[in-house]
């Protein structure tokens, strides 16, 4: 039959055959690369037992992978003019859903109820628009869906923050937030060559495994990760400075040092060194100031 849509002569036939200009705006960088599409998949723990949930299908390069090795496929689309192109490139396939929307906009836990078996193990994967990487990763991770992981090329530095471990450059309140919810590993590099047109930034693959709760307690999430995002505020003031300016008055600095030593947490330390349990202990003590 015909050669998959990951390749470059494929791809090169589609995008002239709609006269397909790409939009830097929407993160428009397809892949072309086969061997890479089943590196995502293998990671992604991919069988014909699964769902998948692809955000930004683009002309269909992974969409058809995915339609190879899942039980079915439902993905997310925001640009209209790639519409007709994904009926043509899936023609053959008939367990792909196509839904036009922003995923940011969508309700992605009604999709899911209604377009999968109660049971069926969902993952997510994606080649995801860099420009909105983060929204859409922490949208999918809040809304406590059923889904058991997330498997997703992004930039590269994104990947290693998301994943960084503490006391080192990359860690910071993003890799909080994502490790909250999920276990994070890098778990491939990926050249700019696997691309069209080549992006500007290195990718990485990100797996992401759903946690059946949060590895640690905390009393409210909200102040939790306020507190976290001041802690990382200005990464070479101490907790304690951080802290006072984020209270910023309505809690003096004498007060904030009480509440640091009953959390039991030196204030002269930088908020890179502690861990997310540190991080709870601090919230915890902070609890209905
Ligand atoms: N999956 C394709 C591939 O790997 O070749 C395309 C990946 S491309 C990096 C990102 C895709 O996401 C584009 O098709 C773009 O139109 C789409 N996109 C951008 N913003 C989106 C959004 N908010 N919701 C859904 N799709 C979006």
């Amino acid at each position: 039959g015909k050669p998959f849509v990951a390749t470059p002569a494929r791809t090169k036939e589609i995008l002239s055959k709609y006269q397909f200009t790409f939009k830097k705006s929407l993160g428009q960088n397809f892949l072309v690369d086969v061997n890479i599409l089943s590196n995502i998949i293998r990671h992604a723990g991919i069988d014909k037992s699964c769902g998948a949930i692809e955000v930004g299908p683009g002309i269909g390069a992974l969409t058809e992978q995915l339609a190879i090795h899942a039980d079915k496929v439902v993905a997310f689309e925001i640009d209209q003019r790639l519409l007709p192109v994904l009926e043509d490139t899936l023609s053959d396939y008939d367990n792909v859903r196509v839904i036009h929307r922003d995923i940011l906009e969508a309700d992605v836990a009604a999709v899911i109820k209604e377009q999968f078996e109660p049971e069926q193990p969902v993952h997510i994967v994606a080649n995801l628009p860099y420009y909105i990487t983060t929204p859409i990763l922490m949208k999918l991770l809040r809304e406590n869906l059923s889904i058991s992981s997330l498997t997703v090329m992004i930039q590269k530095e994104v990947a290693e923050r998301m994943a960084a471990v503490p006391s080192t450059k990359s860690y910071g309140s993003l890799s909080i937030a994502v490790q909250y919810y999920t276990e994070a590993k890098v778990v491939m590099n990926v050249p700019k060559t696997v691309f069209m047109p080549q992006p500007n930034v290195d990718s990485s693959i990100l797996r992401l495994v759903m946690r059946d709760k949060p590895p640690v307690e905390v009393n409210d999430e909200d102040q939790f990760f306020d507190i976290v995002k001041a802690s990382f505020s200005q990464r070479r003031k101490t907790l304690l400075n951080n802290l006072t300016s984020f209270w910023n008055g309505r809690l003096d600095k004498d007060a904030i040092s009480a509440v640091l030593e009953a959390a039991g947490i030196d204030g002269r330390r930088r908020g890179e060194s502690l861990n997310m349990q540190e991080f709870a202990d601090l919230a915890n003590a902070f609890t209905g100031k």
